[in-house]
């Protein structure tokens, strides 16, 4: 238990109906006391005045007492819900200052509340992932992280590894009987199921981290085939400038759409051509970056150009490896060409018509498959990059113990295994990653 107490603005800045400070900490009871000047029902919204040293009100308002443990953090929390304009705010904070508190750090209420045992460390990587959930589905795969689905699956995995590693860790007593013990299948059998149930955790952790951090989409092509056209139509707003000026989207674009309820981050880039001044020059190499930087790469192409629907060696060499690529054939309308998808030549090819719309419903599924997005999958999981790092070491580990033939061996991995999902679920956590992880929540929570 920390033995200072904490004070923030709980609520965003700016002017609001109501502003929220909070109070966490060790014996609050004289802060509720001097703040109300008078002591308050636990767990009751009390009306009151907010007093100031000198008994002068500063603001009136609601305030909940949450005593210890029963609360947020698991200490004392104090909750007052005043107007919420920044200045009435900060002198309610500099009240709670004087009272003995400091100001919070990042994340520091949610912090503690993982210190005291309130939740585990996935649980509280949820609440950050609902506060910063971009899309409806995003939030909804927060919640049941921060509602600990994702926890009871790692905790159910790691019960059986616990179990299995008992029941190894005793056969090492009997040297005798280990090659019988091995050989009688029970631990491999237990071992691949282990292995399964780690696999689907795996893909439902892809799907919520592809929820949670997006994609990221670059539209390339030569000048004027379409392409800020096709973000426009994509984002359904006029948000890329559209001319008939070859060259004219020099610096890229950005725009972030929700498919599915994936955020897609597009970047519209400048047309690939030899650039004719070095303004166009810097936008091309700009491009560059983007592609490299990519998770798909739209290719857009004029059907009535035939020269823009030749594939530039040069775009698939920029490509990052393993990054999948599509070819947009635009401007349909014209070509008198119909909506169409099809593989060809090791890439998706889909007909569109940026102008009329006729196509992106196939365009949008297609770049959802070719992202990874599965569309029938339900149970997403908010996945951050170290949780899957966790489960595929843990799967490695489990890998290697069906390996070996060695008793002893095999109890070492499924230790190695069971440690690293431990550090999903914060069992075992080094503090700098602790830092790391709260240093991005925002202040008051
Ligand atoms: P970019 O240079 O590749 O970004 O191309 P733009 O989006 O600026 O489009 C160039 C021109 O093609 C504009 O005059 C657009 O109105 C036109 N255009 C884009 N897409 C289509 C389409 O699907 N059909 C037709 N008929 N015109 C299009």
């Amino acid at each position: 238990m920390a033995n200072d107490a904490i004070a923030a603005i709980a609520t965003p800045p700016g002017r609001g109906g109501i502003g929220v400070v909070r109070v966490s900490g060790p014996g609050l009871e004289p802060t509720v006391r001097a703040l109300a000047g008078r002591a308050v029902r636990s767990r009751q919204a009390t009306r009151a005045d907010f007093l100031d040293a000198t008994g002068t009100v500063i603001d009136q308002g609601l305030i909940l007492y949450f005593p210890a443990p029963h609360s947020y953090t698991g200490e004392d929390v104090l909750e007052l819900h005043g107007h919420g304009g920044p200045v009435v705010l900060n002198l309610l904070l500099q009240r709670c200052l004087e009272l003995g508190a400091r100001l919070a750090e990042p994340g520091e209420f949610t912090k503690r509340a993982f210190l005291n045992d309130k939740i585990d460390l996935a649980q509280a990587e949820g609440v950050a992932d609902l506060i910063d959930a971009a899309t409806a589905q995003a939030a909804r795969c927060a919640m049941r992280s921060l509602q600990g689905d994702f926890s009871r699956r790692i905790e159910a995995l790691v019960d059986a590894l616990t179990e299995l590693r008992i029941f190894v860790e005793a056969t090492l007593d009997f040297p005798d009987e280990e090659v019988e013990f091995l050989e009688s299948g029970k631990v491999r059998e237990r071992l691949a199921g282990i292995r399964t149930q780690l696999a689907a955790i795996i893909a439902a952790s892809q799907q919520g981290q592809l929820l949670r951090d997006g994609i990221h989409i670059v539209l390339t092509g030569q000048p004027n085939v379409g392409k800020s056209s096709l973000l426009n139509a994509l984002a359904g707003t006029e948000r890329a400038i559209v001319t008939e000026i070859p060259g004219t989207t020099r610096d890229l674009i950005r725009e972030t759409i929700s498919l599915n309820g994936v955020p897609l981050h597009v970047i519209d880039t400048a047309g690939l051509r030899e650039p004719r001044d070095p303004v166009e020059k810097i936008g091309i190499e700009r491009t560059w970056q983007a592609v490299a930087a990519a998770d798909l790469v739209l290719w857009v192409s004029d059907l009535t150009r035939p020269e823009t629907c030749v594939p530039d060696p040069a775009l698939g060499a920029r490509t990052m490896a393993g990054v999948p690529q599509l070819h947009v054939l635009n401007k349909g309308d014209l070509a008198g060409v119909e909506p169409s998808v099809r593989p060809k030549d090791g890439m998706v090819e889909v007909a569109v018509s940026a102008k009329s719309g006729a196509g992106l419903d196939l365009l949008k599924s297609a770049m959802l498959a070719a992202a990874g997005w599965d569309v029938a999958n339900e149970g997403a999981f908010m996945a951050r990059e170290r949780h899957l790092q966790a489960l595929q070491l843990a799967r490695e580990h489990v890998t290697q113990a069906a390996g070996q033939s060695q008793v002893e061996l095999v109890a070492e991995e499924l230790k190695l295994a069971q440690r690293a999902l431990g550090s999903i679920t914060g069992e075992v956590t080094a503090d700098d990653l602790l830092g790391k992880i709260f240093s991005h929540f925002c202040i008051g929570k």
